[in-house]
């Protein structure tokens, strides 16, 4: 059956939304008015009206590609919606949502293979696979997120260092195309465009199913180090040190720290536990033992929290909450040891439920570079320094440890990332503008990259100068024989390749 329906094919009245973008295929015909809303980056600082189809088959995301193409329209793929910018939005143009795909195909609790529809979320996979003792490879810092949009960006977790990015286990995937052709991709056919479209953004068509291998758990729990560390040059030390004893690692930084303490922040490493080492695995690895509370302290909702977040987000209020943590972090917390469960651990920032809105009404961009091991440190000094100097300084940084991969479209590195939120206000937009621009070019000037995942101001410049220009030929390429029509766009995409 049809997964959309007659009332959504294409109307002949126009109905007034501005046709600048439909490009050469405009028809000159209208999209259906209750098709238009208003979508956002998940930092809110970017966001536009689009028209969104949300089908729930792979025949309807086919007959999206057709109404776009008698519309004159494009089409931007969504997910769950967590990239920071604009990677899933596709202003007055058509936004394909893939939430409703989300059924788990294929599961198979003896070897951890898991084949999934696109909108499935990582809270669903480690919901469905943690009784069996498998938990997702890699996941991100929200549990929210798509398996289609994590192997679109073909994200990272804690745990690059080790295990490299979600492409490294995904075993295979079948997609659509925008010019109708079916494929199945594996590290055995279709190779080029395995590499191509894991890590691809959407640009060259839609995942329809992914095949996944899951890592064997032992226990619902992971060892946990916390360990301060005074400056960046400890953090970067201590991350590369720790490396070969840990599973997870990653690096809180106060970026309000100057001087001798520029940098200084505090780390968390994890282990696994090992076959045996839990005596009731049985009772960790249920979901309720997992489970995020719904209330902080026993009596306080967590979706209020923000509210309280809301008037000490700012830069005295951040100065002193996070010189209270790293004091905290250096005496009564340091060389800490205790267990916590594997959702605790691995998606922090669930535990306040929509905490981003204390960034209202401006939202915040993240900007994460990733520096190979030579030029980290000068480049992540530099930047705090010039963040601090500027007065626009980010008021969360986080930094991982990375290892290179294979995929085409690529942001790692043998190295290191530090990721910076910074408050969007009416008063420092043009400076914070102007400071990225800067530190765009010192990441680049220290053979750096960018992650689309978190980008929202980056130029098409920029990123020849990481991807280079025999990566963008390819990528070139396989849009042309994939997407001859360009029908697969985004804002990001007008931004960064609008001019290929
Ligand atoms: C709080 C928070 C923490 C985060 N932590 C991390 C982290 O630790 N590591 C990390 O790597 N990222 C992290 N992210 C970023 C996030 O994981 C990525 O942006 C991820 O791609 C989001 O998945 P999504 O389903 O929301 O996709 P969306 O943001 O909706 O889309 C992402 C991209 O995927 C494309 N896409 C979506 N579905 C499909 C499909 N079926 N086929 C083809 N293309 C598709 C879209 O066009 C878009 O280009 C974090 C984000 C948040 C909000």
């Amino acid at each position: 059956m049809s997964a959309i329906s007659q009332k959504d094919a294409v109307s002949s009245v126009h109905n007034g939304v501005p046709d600048s973008a439909a490009g050469e295929r405009s028809a000159g015909v209208a999209l259906p008015l209750d098709r238009l809303e208003r979508v956002a980056g998940w930092g809110m600082a970017v966001g536009g009206m689009g028209y969104v189809y949300r089908p729930s088959t792979i025949d309807g995301v086919a007959q999206v590609f057709e109404i776009a193409r008698r519309t004159g329209r494009t089409v931007g793929l969504r997910g769950g919606g967590n990239s920071y910018g604009d990677a899933a939005l596709n202003s007055e143009n058509i936004i394909l949502d893939l939430t409703r795909m989300n059924r788990i195909l294929v599961w198979d609790p003896s070897n951890g293979r898991v084949t999934v529809e696109p909108g499935v979320t990582i809270q669903q996979l480690w919901r469905y696979a943690i009784g069996d003792g498998w938990w997702p490879p890699v996941v991100t810092g929200t549990s929210f997120a798509t398996v289609g949009g994590c192997a679109a960006m073909n994200v990272h977790g804690k745990n690059n260092f080790k295990a490299g990015p979600i492409g490294d286990h995904i075993l295979e995937f079948d997609a659509l195309l925008p010019t109708g052709e079916h494929v199945h991709c594996s590290r055995d056919g279709n190779t080029d465009l395995f590499y191509g479209m894991i890590g691809g953004f959407g640009a060259l068509g839609c995942f329809t199913s992914v095949t996944l291998q899951m890592k064997k758990i032992y226990s619902g729990w992971l060892n946990v180090d916390a360990i301060s560390v005074p400056h960046m040059d400890g953090m970067l030390y201590e991350l590369d040190a720790r490396k070969g004893q840990a599973d997870y690692l990653v690096g809180w930084s106060d970026a309000f720290a100057s001087g001798e303490t520029l940098g200084r922040g505090q780390i968390h490493q994890a282990t696994y536990l090992a076959p045996g080492d839990d005596p009731y695995p049985a009772q960790s690895l249920r979901i309720e033992s997992q489970e995020i509370p719904a209330n902080l302290f026993g009596f306080l909702p967590a979706s209020i929290i923000w509210l309280f977040m809301k008037p000490v987000l700012n830069d005295w209020g951040t100065r002193l909450t996070n010189l209270a943590k790293y004091m905290q972090s250096a005496t009564l917390g340091n060389h800490k040891r205790y267990r916590q469960s594997h959702v605790a651990f691995a998606f922090l920032l669930d535990y306040v439920p929509n905490w981003k809105l204390a960034y209202q009404p401006g939202g915040l961009i993240q900007y994460q570079s990733f520096l190979p091991l030579a030029t980290a440190s000068p480049v992540y000094r530099e930047i705090l320094a010039r963040s601090q100097k500027r007065g626009v300084v980010p008021y969360l940084g986080v930094v991982k440890r990375h290892r290179p991969d294979d995929f085409l479209i690529n942001y790692s590195v043998d190295g290191y990332s530090l990721a910076l939120d910074y408050k969007v206000t009416g008063s420092n937009r043009a400076s914070l503008t102007a400071l990225l621009k800067e530190l765009d070019r010192i990441v680049i000037a220290g053979g750096g990259k960018f992650y689309f995942a978190k980008d929202a101001t980056l130029q098409g410049a920029t990123v020849r100068a990481f991807l280079g220009e025999e990566r963008i030929r390819k990528f070139g390429a396989l849009k042309e024989r994939c997407d001859p029509e360009s029908l697969l766009q985004t804002d990001l995409y007008r931004r960064l390749f609008g001019d290929q």
